[in-house]
């Protein structure tokens, strides 16, 4: 084939010919003495074609081992042919290479070389074309409010370069200008939009204008700047031109002879020229400072960009937040503090009760001792008794072992009597003790009977002369009172020293008692019913008004206290006393203690074995 150039060029141009008929998406390189550049189609296939074919002629010739072709494609058709693999090189304007640098890897060979005056780091601008004689549009600021006819708003050479421009002077074109008229490739297109009067101006890469003579007259460059060294009218700055790129697939050795093949390109001869890699800083620049391309992560709301933005409702949220936490601070405090002063009340209302039980008891306490106090006049003749006959019957020991006369059976007998006596005194002694104890309040099930004979035993014991008390007990059994016997007791004390003392004096079948136990009936059904009666000198009126008045007596040595107390006690048992002074014409009166029956249970009553032996 070298020996055939002619041939060899025949060949390369049919493969141009071919590629340039094939669709725009490449097939992957299959074969690998194929080479496949893509480049970009900024001014449609067919100019394309005519720019690139030095570039394929040259390396056509300079690879004759290879089978090289040039693929026209638009923006994303290239980025995705050299993201697939389908092409080896790409030719492509500034800004889409430095994109495609970032994303893909493309790595600039070569850029183009304008030729003098121009350097290849300051080849490309952009220039806005008006129609010439436009007096109204004179500086980029005069596009604000106006239609703008563009190839596309992604291109590097018409559009970005201007809108950098326009930035710098606080101009968003999608938001300032009239209306962005994208008229699509070729780039002539803006030029009969802006002739045509559908837009009021147009971008285009510069020194196209110039390229045509028609053009020259017919538009002017607005905004344009003094470029030295830069042959063409430009609203914007240079940037640096086209680069041929490798991709990170491209063989190092191929990349290798494709440079040197395209450096030794000479515009006399080939009518294009190739320079070493220039600088593409000014672009990165341009990107940077629109946020696109590479940049555009920069656009990406920050915390500071969501601050400023939302401020206002973050504001609200916060003033929200801090309302709430205020009112629940508020609340807690206030929980707190009532909780606090609620457990200070239930401790001082403890204390108070606590007192007040103290008290009670104390008082409870007292009562039971003075009414000890009021009988123990009598008490002390009752003991006489006993610790006489036993004073007696030790005499009579000694007297018989002095004279003796003492044989075995005087001092059984004598000793059986002392014994008896000494038991009888230690009884009355028991009882008063106990009943003279200080102690909390309880609560007993026991059967109302037994606590009559208890009292009764008590209240004859500690009289020398008791008045016979007889006892009728016609309750169930089984009848129960809930209660604290002590208390009861001290009650029942209270009405038989009352009933003793309503008829001390009188005649002896005046002074005997009768204590009557039945279950109550109508108003008092449920309870058990203690009767105390006496045939004494029963109630004037005045007593009859204040019996139960704390501090009323009508005893010299009287406290006049029992009977009050007695009848709290009686009402601390949910229970009842009350008077009836005319019990079937009989002098006389009759106090009623009636107390609540407690609910059967299955255990049997409290019962003691001494009450039974007392009855
Ligand atoms: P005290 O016995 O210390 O006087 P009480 O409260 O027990 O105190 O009795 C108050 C008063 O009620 C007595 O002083 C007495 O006048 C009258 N009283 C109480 N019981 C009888 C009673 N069975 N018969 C007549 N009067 C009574």
């Amino acid at each position: 084939m070298p020996a055939y150039p002619g041939v060899r060029r025949l060949l390369g141009a049919v493969l141009f010919l071919l590629a340039a008929l094939a669709p725009a998406r490449a097939t992957p390189a299959d074969d690998a003495a194929a080479v496949r550049i893509g480049v970009l189609a900024f001014l449609g296939t067919e100019a394309a074609i005519g720019e690139w074919s030095p570039v394929l002629r040259r390396l056509q010739a300079a690879l004759p081992g290879h089978t090289v072709s040039l693929v026209q494609l638009d923006h994303r058709g290239l980025r995705d042919a050299a993201a697939a693999g389908e092409i080896d090189f790409l030719i492509t304007n500034p800004g889409h290479y430095v994109e495609l640098e970032a994303e893909l890897g493309a790595s600039r060979i070569l850029t183009l070389d304008p030729g003098p005056p121009r350097a290849p780091e300051r080849s490309i601008g952009s220039a806005v074309i008006v129609k010439a004689g436009n007096g109204a549009l004179r500086t980029l600021a005069d596009l604000r409010g106006r239609r703008v006819a563009v190839v596309s708003t992604e291109g590097f050479g018409g559009f970005q370069t201007i809108w950098r421009e326009l930035a710098a002077q606080g101009i968003d074109p999608q938001r300032d200008f009239a209306e962005l008229k994208v008229v699509g490739l070729p780039m002539t297109g803006v030029f009969e939009a802006v002739a045509r009067g559908e837009a009021d101006a147009g971008i285009v890469r510069s020194c196209l204008l110039e390229s045509r003579a028609e053009w020259r007259t017919a538009f002017t460059v607005l905004g344009a700047r003094s470029e030295p060294d830069f042959p063409c009218a430009t609203s914007t700055r240079l940037y640096p031109d086209w680069p041929l790129a490798t991709l990170r697939h491209t063989p190092p050795a191929l990349a290798k002879e494709v440079t040197l093949a395209l450096l030794a390109m000479s515009a006399a001869r080939d009518g294009m020229e190739w320079a070493v890699p220039a600088d593409y800083q000014a672009v990165h620049e341009m990107f940077r400072e629109l946020q696109i391309g590479p940049y555009a992560y920069l656009r990406e709301p920050t915390l500071m960009v969501l601050a400023e933005r939302y401020w206002r409702w973050i504001a609200a949220f916060a003033l929200l937040l801090a309302a709430w936490i205020l009112y629940t601070v508020r609340v807690e405090h206030l929980v707190h503090a009532r909780t606090a002063e609620l457990r200070a009340a239930l401790a001082a209302r403890e204390a108070l009760e606590l007192r007040i039980r103290a008290n009670q008891e104390q008082a409870d306490h007292l009562a039971r001792l003075s009414v000890l106090g009021e009988l123990s006049g009598t008490l002390a003749h009752e003991l006489n008794q006993p610790l006489a006959t036993i004073a007696n019957y030790a005499h009579s020991l000694i007297r018989r072992s002095d004279n003796g006369r003492l044989t075995d059976d005087a001092v059984r007998e004598a000793s059986g009597e002392i014994a008896g006596q000494a038991d009888r005194a230690a009884g009355i002694l028991g009882r008063i003790r106990g009943f003279a104890k200080k102690r909390a309040a309880v609560r007993e099930r026991v059967a109302p009977g037994a606590l009559v004979v208890e009292a009764v035993a008590l209240f004859r014991g500690m009289l020398a002369n008791a008045p016979e008390v007889s006892v009728d007990d016609t309750l169930p059994a089984d009848a129960i009172v809930e209660v604290d016997p002590l208390q009861i007791q001290q009650v029942l004390l209270n009405l038989l020293k009352n009933g003793y003392d309503a008829a001390r004096g009188l005649p002896p079948e005046r002074q005997r008692l009768t204590v009557r136990i039945d279950e109550g009936k109508g108003d008092s059904a449920g309870h058990a019913r203690i009767a105390v009666r006496d045939h004494g000198s029963g109630l004037d009126a005045t007593a009859r008004e204040r019996l139960f008045e704390p501090f009323f007596t009508t005893k010299a040595d009287g406290l006049g206290l029992g009977l009050s107390i007695c009848r709290t006690i009686a009402e601390a048992h949910r229970g009842r006393l009350t008077v009836d002074e005319d019990a079937g014409g009989e002098p006389g009166c009759e106090f009623i203690l009636s107390l609540p029956l407690a609910p059967s249970a299955s255990e049997p009553p409290e019962c003691r074995s001494d009450h039974a032996a007392d009855r």
